[in-house]
């Protein structure tokens, strides 16, 4: 027998199925993880079996030197997964491999844990060897201990009942009283338990949830789109899912965005299902990640929850994948392989016979759109839970603010507010989506701004750190006293961070205790939870923060949300601003009155008349789409169309410039020749220019923009560039290929 190996080297030389003799009585199959002899040298390398077979097609063959773990760690359909990515995403094959299995397990840089445990000893009567015992105090409390137990006692459980209890431990078995064995254990994270009562359900949940229900017996690989205002309980629905999921004895992958894997969701999840609940997110320790891992490969769990890459979780009998707040950027990866892990999902579940649930009170376009015609099934929950109202949403003009003589971030409205919400005790929300104090520092006289040196991007005001800060490659300057061009001293800080607000908020209500919520106040490990569930036990009455509060929290005493500026995200120069900005507005005004309580918004603008600020005042998401659908359509924007970048940044200007110049027009050229006279009208664009930020961390950054209409030949078409791309790296330092590319400048 013959196995055909990937060796896992990054290369794209010898990125293909080398092909390996299996030797007598080596119990190799697909999915197995492998030492074999490689190249000249014959240095062991680890690989990964993809398919054995009979022969193979010339004689001189080695051989598979040794199987690494005794089980296989890739599965079939991973495997057919990553064929299928390296076409789709333009990865290596290997570096689709290497999504589906713990990093440390490459290299063998993590190992089971083994405690150790002891038992009764064969034939030996308790009572007799108790006895025996009389005079060695300590020996005779661990052996009445573990014949207590009467089942295997682990060491260190011995040693927190008894401390120092290991040379007792030892002597007893050298006496033949104890035997001892090893067992395997698995590291876990926290198993904090969230106890939520088991609701009846709504009509509307039951309707949705029995929808998923036969979806997933019927295990055709459907999609479904639940689309549920905020507060209409989808939780639940999932968690009925799940179960029904479970009752079918398959498994279930729950995706939520990394941010809001939180310990209350996983709690919440962890109440209902106890052990079978494996997680995946980034803040588990090696040890942690490697056994939750193998708690989902050997079946002993069977719900796995974590953040976009727990999608490749080596599930065997998968029924149902569920995508929380689906519309989230951060289920598309920004390194290679860039995969989006609701396509991942689809897959998946199409080769396993099972469904994809995607979830959120704003779906993406794209998905929606897809509902609508029919691709996906749409499942509605349109009321909030047990009859509570939407929030009611106060728009407020702050150029009529200015013009009455009010200056300050608050309008007259959003203080009045704030004052009554917390005059009785409740709690409110106040969102900004600009960290730091001031965002940018600037002389009146002369119009000068402080910009970073490294990068072409003005530089943030920190007042609790007194200096300034780059947001894009961390850089600190001093605040200047007077102007550094035109030395006058009339240098002053514009535009409204979190740390303004916060400061605006004190000022305003002294006895009141706030929290703040940015990437600034979450560097240390755990501060996200820590400050949480400080709001959640009400230690805090206001909690200010930017798109880090927005998302999927549920306090119960919040009835208030405050926008300080809705207008920052809706004029970013990128075609999504519109969706990006509704989406946000919707989700922080859903924090508003989530329980018994009814909830408030108060919304600042400087464009009350924009439609999206008044669908978000509706919360009328159709009304949005049908809105914003028809924009994209005027202007041939995605789903309509695809964009690609290509980054080219250097040191050196010139070299960035020329680089994606000259390539520019030969990538023109090819692009219409693949295109053909048939396909003239699809590239809708392809310019060379400067990108939007022409300076990151001392890189100068040209771009190419190319958009292309949505044909059959848009397959075609992204492979050439992406052909094209592959065999023009290192014209400059750095270029990267964005498809579909998350930020535009
Ligand atoms: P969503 O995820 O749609 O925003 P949640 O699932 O967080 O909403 O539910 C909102 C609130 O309603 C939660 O506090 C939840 O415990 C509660 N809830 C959910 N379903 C029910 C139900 N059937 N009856 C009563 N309360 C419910
Ligand atoms: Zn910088």
């Amino acid at each position: 027998m013959f196995a055909e190996v990937i060796v896992d080297i990054a290369h794209t030389a010898v990125d293909r199925r080398f092909t390996y003799r299996i030797p007598e009585g080596l119990p190799v199959s697909v999915g197995h993880h492998v030492l074999v002899p490689f190249g000249q040298g014959n240095h062991l390398k680890e690989g990964f079996v993809a398919a054995l077979k009979d022969s193979a097609d010339y004689p001189e063959i080695k051989d598979i030197a040794k199987i690494i773990e005794h089980y296989p760690v890739l599965l079939p359909d991973q495997i057919a997964l990553a064929e299928w990515m390296k076409d789709a995403y333009h990865c290596l094959f290997v570096d689709a491999l290497r999504l589906m299995i713990p990093a440390q397990m490459r290299g063998m840089r993590i190992k089971e844990k083994k405690v150790r445990t002891v038992t009764l000893a064969e034939g030996v009567d308790p009572e007799a060897a108790s006895e025996s015992l009389k005079n060695a105090p300590a020996q005779k409390r661990v052996f009445e201990l573990v014949t207590r137990i009467g089942a295997e006692a682990s060491v260190p459980d011995i040693n927190a009942f008894y401390p120092g209890s290991t040379p007792a431990i030892n002597a007893l078995i050298k006496k033949g009283f104890l035997s001892e064995q090893s067992e395997t254990v698995f590291r876990r994270p926290g198993k904090l338990r969230i106890h939520t009562p088991a609701y009846t359900l709504t009509d509307a949940q039951e309707r949705a949830a029995d929808a998923i229900r036969s979806a997933a017996a019927r295990g055709e690989g459907d999609v479904l789109l639940l689309y549920g205002v905020t507060g209409s309980g989808k939780t639940e629905v999932y968690l009925r899912a799940i179960e029904d999921c479970l009752a079918l004895g398959k498994q279930a992958i729950v995706l939520v965005p990394e941010i809001s894997l939180t310990p209350q969701t996983v709690g919440r999840f962890t109440d209902r299902f106890g052990d079978r609940i494996a997680v995946l997110h980034s803040r588990l320790s090696a040890g942690e990640r490697f056994d939750e891992w193998r708690r989902i490969r050997l079946g002993i769990a069977d719900i796995v929850i974590g953040a976009r890459s727990a999608v490749f979780a080596p599930t065997e009998r998968l029924g149902l994948i569920i995508i929380d707040e689906e519309h989230e950027s951060s289920y598309q990866s920004e390194s290679q392989p860039r995969y989006l892990a609701g396509e991942i999902a689809a897959r998946r579940v199409k080769a396993s016979g099972g469904a994809l649930v995607l979830g959120s009170a704003t779906p993406s376009l794209l998905s929606y759109s897809r509902a609508l015609s029919g691709k996906y099934m749409l499942l509605e929950l349109k009321d909030r839970v047990a009859g509570r109202p939407l929030p009611t949403v106060e728009i407020v003009n702050m150029r009529d603010e200015l013009l009455m003589g009010n200056n300050s971030i608050f309008s007259d409205k959003l203080a009045e507010r704030l004052s009554e919400c917390l005059a009785l005790g409740q709690q409110a929300m106040l969102f900004i989506n600009r960290r730091g104090y001031a965002t940018f520092v600037s002389c009146r006289s002369c119009g000068y701004v402080l910009k970073c040196d490294n990068c072409d991007i003005s530089m943030t005001y920190h007042k609790t750190e007194s200096r300034t800060r780059c947001h894009y490659c961390g850089a600190v300057k001093p605040l200047p006293k007077e102007c550094p061009n035109c030395k006058k001293p009339f240098i002053k800080q514009f535009g409204i961070g979190t740390e303004q607000v916060e400061e605006a908020v004190r000022r305003l209500f002294p006895a009141v205790k706030t929290l703040r919520m940015d990437t600034d106040t979450m560097r240390e490990k755990g501060s996200y939870e820590k400050l949480l569930s400080a709001f959640h036990r009400k230690e805090a009455q206001v909690l200010i923060g930017t798109q880090m509060i927005a998302k999927g929290h549920d306090f119960p005493n919040v009835t208030l949300v405050g926008v300080v500026a809705a207008d920052t995200t809706l004029n970013l120069p990128d075609y999504r601003a519109p969706e990006r900005t509704f989406q946000l507005l919707t989700q922080v005004a859903g924090r508003a009155g989530r329980d018994s309580l009814p909830g408030r918004v108060v919304l600042q603008t400087y464009e009350p008349n924009h439609p999206i600020i008044r669908f978000a005042k509706e919360q009328d998401y159709p009304g949005f789409y049908h809105y914003e659908i028809m924009e994209r359509r005027k202007l041939l924007y995605p789903p309509f169309s695809l964009f690609l970048r290509i980054v080219f940044a250097d040191r050196d200007e010139r070299t960035a410039e020329h680089a994606c110049l000259d390539y520019a027009k030969a990538l023109e050229t090819e692009l219409r020749a693949v295109l053909g006279e048939e396909g003239k009208q699809d590239l809708l664009l392809l310019v060379a220019a400067e990108a939007p930020i022409a300076r990151i961390s001392g890189y100068t950054r040209y771009q190419i923009l190319i958009k292309l209409l949505r044909t059959k030949r848009l397959k075609d078409a992204v492979k050439t560039v992406s052909t094209f791309h592959d065999a023009h790296r290192g014209v400059c330092a750095e270029t990267q290929l964005e498809i579909n590319p998350q930020e535009m400048f």
